[in-house]
């Protein structure tokens, strides 16, 4: 069976939504991909900094780069790290981040790697462009659809369709 993964992506830095379609194109040599619409979030956690542009990716990948999640977030680190990603300032502002929120049913707990990602079901800018392309995937911790998640979560900082 094909492995398929959910990925996040954000960016508030430079031009956003060019970073956003740059890092898609990247993705779509490891795999199939499937796009959520692109949304305007406002920062959380650091709220000082230029809102972001976000976005949903489900990717079905064709060979070795994504057979496992370990794999896969080296790919990213990588796409990230050609785009001019430097980590300094942490949740700053930055051209690209790209998060591994689903892989599968399958559940990591590594220094290096957490999947699902744990804050997904706190946020906003995941959980709406997620739905939109996956609302019925199953978080394999929670036993709740992504749909589900996004009904429950409260209302918080804006998210909106760019
Ligand atoms: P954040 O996304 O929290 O703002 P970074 O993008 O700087 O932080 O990521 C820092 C590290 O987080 C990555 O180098 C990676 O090792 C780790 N990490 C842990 N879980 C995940 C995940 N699910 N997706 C992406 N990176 C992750
Ligand atoms: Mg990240």
């Amino acid at each position: 069976m094909a492995h398929s993964a959910c990925l996040s992506l954000g960016s508030n830095l430079g031009d956003r939504e060019a970073n956003l379609r740059s890092a898609l194109h990247s993705l779509s040599r490891l795999g199939k991909v499937m796009v959520s619409s692109f949304y305007e979030t406002e920062p959380v956690e650091i709220e000082n900094q230029p809102w972001f542009l976000n976005c949903a990716a489900c990717v079905e990948f064709y060979g070795e780069a994504g057979s496992t999640p370990e794999k896969l977030l080296v790919e990213i680190l990588e796409i990230e790290r050609r785009m001019g990603r430097r980590r300094m300032q942490n949740k700053g502002p930055r051209p690209i981040d790209i998060d591994i929120l689903l892989f599968g049913q399958e559940m990591v707990d590594t220094p290096v790697l957490t999947v699902p990602h744990p804050a997904m079901g706190q946020r906003g800018f995941v959980l709406v462009p997620l739905a939109e392309i996956a609302p019925d995937t199953m978080h394999p911790g929670l036993n709740k659809t992504v749909r589900e998640m996004l009904q429950e979560l409260p209302l918080g900082p804006v998210v909106r369709r760019f």
